[in-house]
Formats: structure tokens, sequence, C-alpha cells
């Protein structure tokens, strides 16, 4: 067995008039914790889209624990898990009956002290009657870090896992991912725009504009490379560099 968790090869994806991702490859490490930097719209959720087999590639392939996704999909997902905008809980259950679809679907085993332990690790005991279509932004993404955390996934694909929250729940929800990963060997794959975010949880950074995964690294690397500050002026000066130059 080799090492490789995720192996992305070639992979595009147009939608009508939108060459949405163009021919990107990269490959992650089992145990590995990867940030995907890029501005809106570059094509970050499309590439995890494509990753988790919800959209189906125009050009190339995804193979993870050296199985093509596309055709293993229902065995792959087993061991995987996700925070997408693609897929929504279902909004009339509350949050104890979502986990316990959640749970149910990916077969796991004493899945009520299960759900009872995610929900005080991500503190939704109290709210655990509340149909999720009635949550606040932050409780929602809350609910949806433990459904992506219940099947204990060896691979966690997590699409801006901290997007709407306010900087106190924001740092408490990096936690348990920080937390998540440490106790176990993870592979982890965090799209992002909080550059704290990445260089708290990532080994590696990798940048993506206009569909094109176009420099990766660690961030203190990227830093020196670019002769910048921070990560946030690496980003901005990417994001702002003329495409002819890239
Ligand atoms: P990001 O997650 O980095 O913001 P997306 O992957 O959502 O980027 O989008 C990449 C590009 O593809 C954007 O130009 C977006 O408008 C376009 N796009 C995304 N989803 C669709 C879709 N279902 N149909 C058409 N265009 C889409
Ligand atoms: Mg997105």
């Amino acid at each position: 067995m080799n090492n490789i968790a995720i192996d992305i090869n070639n992979l595009s994806k147009k939608y009508k008039n939108t060459l949405a991702v163009k021919n990107i490859n990269f490959k992650i490490n089992k145990g590995s914790i990867i940030g995907l930097l890029g501005p809106n719209g570059c094509g970050k959720s499309t590439t995890i889209g494509m990753m988790l087999g919800l959209i189906k590639p125009s050009s190339g392939n995804v193979i993870i624990h050296n199985q093509n996704i596309e055709y293993n999909r229902t065995d792959l997902l087993q061991k995987m898990n996700f925070i997408s905008p693609y897929i929504e809980l279902p909004k009339k259950l509350t949050i104890e009956e979502n986990l316990q679809v959640f749970g149910r679907m990916y077969g796991i085993q004493n899945l009520k002290e299960k759900i009872i332990e995610i929900m005080e690790k991500l503190n939704l005991i109290d709210l655990k009657k509340r149909k999720t279509g009635e949550l606040s932004s932050g409780q929602k993404n809350r609910v949806s870090l433990a459904k992506a955390l219940i099947n204990d996934p060896e691979i966690l694909l997590l699409d801006e896992p901290t997007a709407s929250l306010d900087p106190d729940v924001g740092d408490y929800v990096r936690s348990v991912i920080e937390n998540f990963a440490s106790n176990n060997k993870k592979t982890i794959l965090i799209a992002s725009h909080n550059m704290n975010e990445v260089e708290r949880l990532c080994s590696e950074v990798m940048m993506m504009k206009n569909g094109e995964i176009i420099d990766r690294g660690k961030s203190k690397d990227l830093i020196i490379k670019h002769g910048r500050e921070n990560l946030e002026e690496v980003f901005l000066k990417i994001v702002r560099e003329k495409n002819e130059i890239l």
C-alpha cells in the first residue's frame, strides 16, 4: 500500500460556459491536513464536489485510497465525510434525528452513545430537539461538523467549515477539527478564506486561482517565496497578480 490518500489526475470541470476547474493535479498523503485557498469562484467547491463523486468531472479522475471515486462511491464514502454547500441537512428533522439518520447511513455501532458523545463535543446537547432548519447559521454549522465526524472518517473534506461563524465559535470549531486530527491519523482537506485557520490547522497550503492550482507549500515557505509578511499578503498578491504572469 502506498501512502497516498487522495490522487487527483488531470481533473477538469466545464459547466455550460465556465471552465471551473482546469486540468488540476495533486496528491495528498495519508494523515496530512492540507488547505485549499483561493478567491470566490476559483473552483474550490467544484473540486471538492468532484472529490466526493457529487459532481461528474468533464475529464480526469479522482483516486481515493487507490480507487476511482466515480465507480466506487458507495464503498469510499463509508470512510469519508464532508461539509459541503452542495448537501444541506434535512431542515425538518431535529439535530438528534439528523444525526440518527446519518449515523444509520454509515452503519455506526453504538449509535446512541456516539451521538451523545459528538453532541457534547460540539455543544449541541441543549439544542438536540430543535429542528435543523430553525437554527442560526453558527448552530447549523456545528451540526454539519457533527454529521461530518459521525463515522470517524479517515478522509474529511471541509468546504469552508467556519465561513459564517463569529470568531469565538470559529475558534471552537477549529479546536474540534484540530482535536479530531491529532487524536487520529486523518487526511483532511480544508477549503477556506481564513488564513489563520489554514496556518493553524494545515501542514501545507494549495493556492487556487481561476480553476488552477498555482502554488503549493508550507505556509512559511510560501511567505518567504513570495516575499511577504504573512499568508494573507501572499493570498492578496496571488489574487491580484495579472493572469499572464502566472
Ligand atoms: P469556489 O468554491 O472557489 O467559490 P466554485 O467551485 O463554487 O468556486 O465555482 C467555480 C466556478 O464555476 C464559478 O465561476 C462558478 O460561477 C461556476 N459554477 C459553480 N457551480 C456551477 C453550476 N452548477 N453551474 C454553472 N456554473 C457553476
Ligand atoms: Mg465554494
